[in-house]
């Protein structure tokens, strides 16, 4: 499996050849993981998604033009988990926070021993059959099947008794996919901290059932207690409303989480654009080298396209700084930029910063907001089944029909 190159038109070409089977071929066999060198029942847009190359609107309305919800529900469910999550963290963004410190905090606390253990699991040492398999498939591609994810967390967590956030660490530094949202709060449901009291445990026969019996672990925890934690998650805090588009000379800014500006709302007379040339770093520990190229391929996809489409000048900016943001609009004398929303995530702290530091010299930073977020994230409040229910009503909304429409 390869994801090179880290453009919209790869992504839109996956999504093509894909399409004919997300209905019920999809829903039947997704959950079995062949193995990196067979093709997968599953779409592996996911790299594309994450740095919306391509939308889920994108996604879901090629899908239903080929199949009825009711064939393809399974797959345009699985894409709204996307959406169902970061609504969800939006609303409570110190869930990331707290993960970013407790994945400090474990690995000062670790010790030689957990070191040692820690080591031998990231590099496919630790022994468990599959599990070092996954750590290897992950470094060496950047991708994980869905369920190879599920059995990896459990095993991290409940049999070899690591630190949850230092395997979600992990997760992030070398997925493709590498999701503030879904990484951490799917770690965290595996580990019976979202789901409260409800965890995750990956089992032998399911292991062999699923890789059809090309792993079958031994010496698997058979229990799986819910961790706990000092804090209660907090309440949903209100979503942001959406500002009004800014007027005058405006400078559109890309950052990794939104490279579709084919697709953005409100974004007439631009001026300018620029992105960073790189993503920022995913975690403390970096961002592996492969991710980083994409994030670095994507951005300057996204600008290119940006640059075509509002016939403007295009500049990679050295980082997402208040004097960096600041010289380039001054160079194209910007009244106001505007900018995909980032959702919680390395490139949003960057962005709020900067825009409090520029907001008293007058250069305003307005965030855009698609129709597809403002809809559905004030729904994630509780679980994913409420929201789920609510998913027809949130196609309707959008005009998306089944078969064509
Ligand atoms: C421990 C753990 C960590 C994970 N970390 C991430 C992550 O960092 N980034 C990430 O995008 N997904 C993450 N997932 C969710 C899921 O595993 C991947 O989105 C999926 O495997 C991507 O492969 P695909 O594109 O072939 O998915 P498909 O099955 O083809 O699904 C289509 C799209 O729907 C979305 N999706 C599917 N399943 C899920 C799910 N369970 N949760 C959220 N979105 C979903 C993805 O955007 C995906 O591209 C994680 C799951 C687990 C259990």
């Amino acid at each position: 499996m390869t994801f090179a190159p880290a453009t919209r038109a790869a992504g839109l070409a996956r999504l093509d050849e894909f399409a004919p089977l997300a209905g019920r071929r999809y829903a039947a066999d997704r959950n079995h993981d062949r193995g990196p060198h067979e093709q997968p029942a599953v779409s592996q847009l996911s790299p594309y998604l994450r740095h919306r190359l391509v939308t889920e609107e994108e996604v879901v309305r090629h899908v239903l033009a080929t199949h009825s919800l009711q064939a393809a529900d399974k797959f345009v469910q699985e894409v709204y988990w996307r959406t169902y999550w970061k609504g969800w963290l939006e609303q409570r963004p110190s869930v990331f926070t707290r993960y970013e410190h407790g994945a400090l905090a474990a690995r000062e606390s670790l010790g030689e021993e957990g070191e040692a253990l820690l080591a031998a699991a990231v590099e496919g040492r630790a022994g468990i059959e599959g599990f070092d398999d996954w750590a290897r498939e992950l470094v060496d591609t950047g991708y994980l099947h869905n369920h190879a994810r599920m059995w990896f967390a459990s095993i991290w967590i409940f049999t070899l008794r690591l630190p949850w956030q230092l395997g979600a660490e992990f997760f992030l530094r070398h997925l493709l996919d590498g999701d503030p949202a879904s990484n951490t709060l799917s770690w965290r449901w595996v580990a019976g901290l979202q789901t409260r009291g409800k965890t995750y445990l990956a089992t032998a026969d399911n292991i062999a059932r699923y890789t059809e019996g090309r792993f079958r672990p031994r010496g698997l925890a058979t229990v799986a207690p819910a961790l706990e934690e000092d804090e209660p998650v907090p309440t949903p805090a209100p979503l942001a409303p959406a500002a009004a588009a800014p007027l005058g000379r405006l400078g559109l800014l890309l950052h990794d989480d939104d490279l579709a500006p084919e697709t953005l709302p409100g974004v007439e007379r631009i001026a300018a654009v620029a992105a960073p040339a790189r993503g920022r770093e995913r975690t403390a520990q970096g961002t592996a080298a492969m991710v980083a190229d994409f994030q670095r391929d994507a951005l300057a996809d996204g600008l290119d396209r940006a640059s075509s489409i509002h016939a403007a000048p295009a500049e990679s900016l050295d980082d997402l700084t208040a004097p960096a943001i600041a010289a380039w609009a001054a160079r194209h004398e910007l009244d106001a930029i505007v900018m995909p929303l980032a959702p919680v995530g390395a490139a949003r702290t960057a962005l709020d910063r900067a825009a409090a530091e520029l907001a008293p010299e007058g250069l305003p930073l307005v965030p855009l907001h698609r129709e597809w977020d403002a809809r559905a994230w004030p729904h994630a409040t509780r679980g994913f089944f409420p929201f789920r229910e609510r998913i027809p009503q949130l196609l309707r909304a959008q005009g998306i029909g089944a078969h064509g429409s």
